[in-house]
C-alpha cells in the first residue's frame, strides 16, 4: 500500500459520491466537515476509514465520504459496526448517526458495545429532536420543549448521554458541537485514535424542526474545557462533574479518557489473528473429528 499512501490528501479528497441532501444550515455539515479533517489530520486512507450508520437526516453520512461505508437499519448501527469491527480488527470503524437512532431505539446496543469497550468511534449528531421525521420528541429532547408529540410541552426528563458513557465502561467521552469544526475535528481525530469505545455527542443543531436548540442557544452557553487547565479528564467523578453540567454553561471538548482492554484484546477466538485473514473453512482433521462425533 505504500503506492497509496503516496497520493497527496487535500480535504476534497473525501468528499463523497454525492452531495449531502441535508437542509441548509443543518448541524451536520459541520459535522461532515470535522470528519474529513479529522481523517486528513490522521492521514487515514478510504479503505482504512468504514463508516457504519443507522437511520435518519445524520444517517445518511456514510454516503457523503469517501470510504467504506454501510447505511443500515434504524437502531442497529452499533451491532453490524460491532461485527465489521472484529472482523477486521485493522479498519476504523465509525458509527455515525442521531439521538433518535442511538439513544432510542438504538440505546441497548449502545450501552452493551460501551461496557465491552469495544473499538468503535461512535458520533452522534444529537440535535434533541426526530428530524427526518418531522419533529417528534426524541430521547434528548429538554422537559417542557414543545413538538409534534408533546404540544403541551415534554414531560420526559432527556438522558445524558455523558453520563450514561462514563457510566457504562465508554473509555472517551467527549462533546462537541457543529459551529465549532476545528474543535470537533480534534475531538474525532482523537476518537478514531484512542483504542477503546468513544462516544463524541455532537451538538448539531436542527435548523428546521428545533427552535429552541439553535446556533445562538449553544453559543451562549458553550465553553472549552480546554480553558480549565486544572480539568483532569482521566478523573471519572469530575468527569461525571462536568456531564452533569447544564444550563447557562455548558462544557465542550474531552469530557473523560481512560485506558482499558479492549473487547478484541481479550476475546480468545482473535487469538489467531484477524478473521478476514483467516482461510476459509475448517481444517480436515477438525472436520472428521466432528463427523465422527455425529455418526
Ligand atoms: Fe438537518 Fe433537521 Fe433538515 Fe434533518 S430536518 S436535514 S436534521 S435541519
Amino acid at each position: 500500500m505504500e503506492a497509496v499512501k503516496d497520493i497527496e490528501l487535500t480535504l476534497d479528497f473525501y468528499d463523497g459520491p454525492v452531495d449531502p441532501d441535508w437542509c441548509p444550515g443543518c448541524g451536520d455539515f459541520g459535522v461532515l466537515n470535522a470528519m474529513k479533517r479529522a481523517a486528513l489530520k490522521l492521514e487515514l486512507l478510504p479503505h482504512e476509514l468504514m463508516f457504519v450508520s443507522g437511520i435518519g437526516c445524520s444517517s445518511n453520512l456514510p454516503g457523503f465520504i469517501h470510504s467504506y461505508g454501510v447505511h443500515s437499519l434504524h437502531g442497529r448501527a452499533v451491532p453490524i459496526a460491532t461485527g465489521i469491527k472484529l472482523a477486521n480488527p485493522d479498519l476504523n470503524v465509525v458509527i455515525t448517526g442521531g439521538d433518535g437512532d442511538g439513544y432510542g431505539i438504538g440505546m441497548g446496543h449502545f450501552i452493551h458495545a460501551m461496557r465491552r469497550n469495544l473499538d468503535l468511534t461512535y458520533v452522534v449528531m444529537d440535535n434533541q429532536i426526530y428530524g427526518l421525521t418531522t419533529g417528534q420528541a426524541s430521547p434528548t429532547t429538554m422537559k417542557e420543549v414543545r413538538t409534534k408529540t408533546t404540544p403541551r410541552g415534554n414531560v420526559e426528563l432527556p438522558i445524558n448521554p455523558l453520563a450514561l458513557a462514563i457510566v457504562s465502561g465508554a473509555t472517551y467521552v467527549a462533546r462537541g458541537f457543529s459551529g465549532n469544526t476545528r474543535q470537533l475535528a480534534d475531538l474525532f481525530a482523537g476518537a478514531i485514535a484512542h483504542k477503546g469505545f468513544a462516544l463524541v455527542d455532537v451538538f448539531s443543531p436542527c435548523v428546521t424542526f428545533n427552535r429552541v436548540n439553535t446556533y445562538a442557544w449553544f453559543k451562549q452557553r458553550v465553553y472549552d474545557l480546554a480553558d480549565e487547565e486544572a480539568y483532569d479528564p482521566g478523573d471519572a467523578e469530575a468527569a461525571l462533574g462536568k456531564a452533569f453540567e447544564w444550563g447557562d454553561r455548558i462544557p465542550l471538548g474531552l469530557i473523560y479518557q481512560s485506558e482499558q482492554p479492549t473487547y478484541g484484546d481479550s476475546e480468545p477466538v482473535l487469538e489467531r489473528g484477524a478473521p478476514v485473514s483467516q482461510p476459509l473453512g475448517i481444517e480436515s482433521s477438525l472436520f472428521e473429528e466432528m463427523l465422527a462425533e455425529t455418526m
